[in-house]
């Protein structure tokens, strides 16, 4: 996949030491713990491209990697940090809040926004936050329900239907979801797909 060749570019702490490089960038973005980390390994078939944020502090940064090698740069995927971890202080909330917004709002390189949902909680508050963010912008979301192997087939295509019909309330046509699980590879060839159009369109 085109994927595969991802390396770690760079880290990015403030709106001004963005790439200013105009390749096609697709953000990935979720709660903390959500299993974004673990969605990006298994697209990228890498085993510790992006770590876990559950550490609160050393997450607060955005994380680029390379699609292709990096001479041969296709695109970035953006590691936007985990949100809702209940221990973080406040003033790091504010600054990864208005980091986060001018990201979305005026990084005009992003094709679209990868959202991860744990499928045991669907959507929370600070998504919904997020997708009001992005939904704007009138470019494509697609929601990855990670964890599906956690609940059964029937609660999976029920969260997945729930999560389409509000996702069509607050994106209209612009969203999309399905099924993940980054423990047995489910959906994996869906979301790759969805994820190399954005690069290469
Ligand atoms: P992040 O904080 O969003 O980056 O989440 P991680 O990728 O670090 O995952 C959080 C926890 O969920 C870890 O303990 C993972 O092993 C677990 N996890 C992530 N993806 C899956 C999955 O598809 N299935 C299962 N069963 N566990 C997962």
């Amino acid at each position: 996949s085109l994927l595969h060749h991802s390396q770690f570019f760079t880290t990015v702490n403030h709106f001004k030491d963005l790439p200013t490089a105009n390749f096609p960038e697709v953000a990935f973005a979720g709660r903390s713990n959500a299993g974004k980390s673990s969605a990006i390994n298994v697209l990228c078939n890498q085993k510790r491209l992006a770590f876990s944020s559950n550490t609160p502090g050393r997450t607060q940064h955005i994380n680029y990697f390379t699609v292709g090698r990096r001479e041969e740069t296709y695109g970035y995927l953006v590691d936007l940090p985990g949100y809702g971890y209940a221990q973080t202080p406040r003033d790091v909330k504010d600054h990864w809040n208005r980091l986060l917004s001018q990201y979305l709002e005026e990084h005009s390189q992003i094709k679209g926004l990868v959202l991860m949902l744990d499928i045991r909680r669907g959507f929370t508050d600070l998504d919904r936050q997020m997708v009001s963010w992005f939904a704007p912008l009138a470019k494509p979301i697609h929601v990855l329900l990670t964890k599906s192997d956690k609940v059964t087939r029937n609660i999976a295509h029920q969260t997945l239907f729930k999560v389409k019909a509000e996702l069509k309330d607050m994106a209209g046509d612009w969203g999309t979801a399905q099924l993940f699980s980054s423990s047995n590879r489910v959906g994996l060839e869906e979301a790759t797909e969805v994820i190399s159009n954005w690069i290469m369109s």
